[in-house]
């Protein structure tokens, strides 16, 4: 059987990739699967321990690193961190599903350098400075200090763009999943 393809979705926090992911996860002509990363921060609103994340205690993230687990991982802020666990990536693409990952800039070109041309990376774009603050206030489950860490780090995470070998703006959000869908069928059927 074919083995699946790695797709990379990469942003500053509150561009939209959980929104994107989630319009695009059951469109049967992708056949997805998501990535569920392992964290050491606390759930979030809503979120459950190995539907978004596996949530880890520090100490827990850090023997499994140890123990090389871990395709890539990322301290993305200071004090938490990130990965992808390589069980993740095998189950997936053993069965034949592409599975797509929601993964720090870092960790996307990192992934991209692991896999080459099993890997389709690709970097979402806020419209603007000022509509990615509102979308990190509007989505209203992070403290102050959280928006300002994630606002000051988007300037940084934006350099990283030009090295995607796909970049799709999130300003309507209709045309932007139209464009990850149509970018994600293209590269699978080769
Ligand atoms: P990310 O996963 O990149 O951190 P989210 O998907 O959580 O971002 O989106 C952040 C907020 O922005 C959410 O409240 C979401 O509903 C909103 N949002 C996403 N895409 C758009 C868009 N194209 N236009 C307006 N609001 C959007
Ligand atoms: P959040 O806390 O908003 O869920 O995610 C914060 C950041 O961590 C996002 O930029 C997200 O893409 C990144 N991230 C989530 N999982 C992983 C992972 O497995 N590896 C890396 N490198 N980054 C990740």
């Amino acid at each position: 059987m074919k083995k699946g393809k790695i797709i990379v979705l990469s942003a500053p926090s509150g561009t939209g990739k959980s929104t994107i992911i989630s319009k695009i996860i059951d469109d049967p002509r992708l056949r997805l699967e998501f990535s569920i990363s392992a964290t050491s921060r606390a759930p979030r609103g809503v979120e459950q321990n190995g539907r978004e994340y596996y949530f880890l205690s520090h100490d827990e993230f850090m023997k499994r690193v140890a123990n090389d687990e871990f395709v890539e991982w990322e301290e993305v802020y200071a004090g938490t961190c990130y990965g992808t666990l390589k069980s993740e990536v095998e189950r997936v693409v053993g069965s034949g599903n592409n599975i797509i990952m929601d993964i720090d800039v870092k960790g996307g070109v990192n992934v991209k350098k692991i896999f080459g041309k099993d890997a389709i990376d690709i970097f979402i774009v806020p419209p603007s400075h000022d509509e990615l603050e509102r979308r990190l206030r509007g989505r209203a489950t992070d403290s102050e200090e959280i928006i300002r860490k994630r606002l000051d780090k988007a300037e940084f995470e934006l350099g990283f763009a030009p090295q995607y070998t796909y970049r799709v703006v999130n300003d309507s959000l209709d045309q932007a999943v139209a464009e990850v869908s149509d970018i994600i069928l293209k590269a699978t059927e080769q």
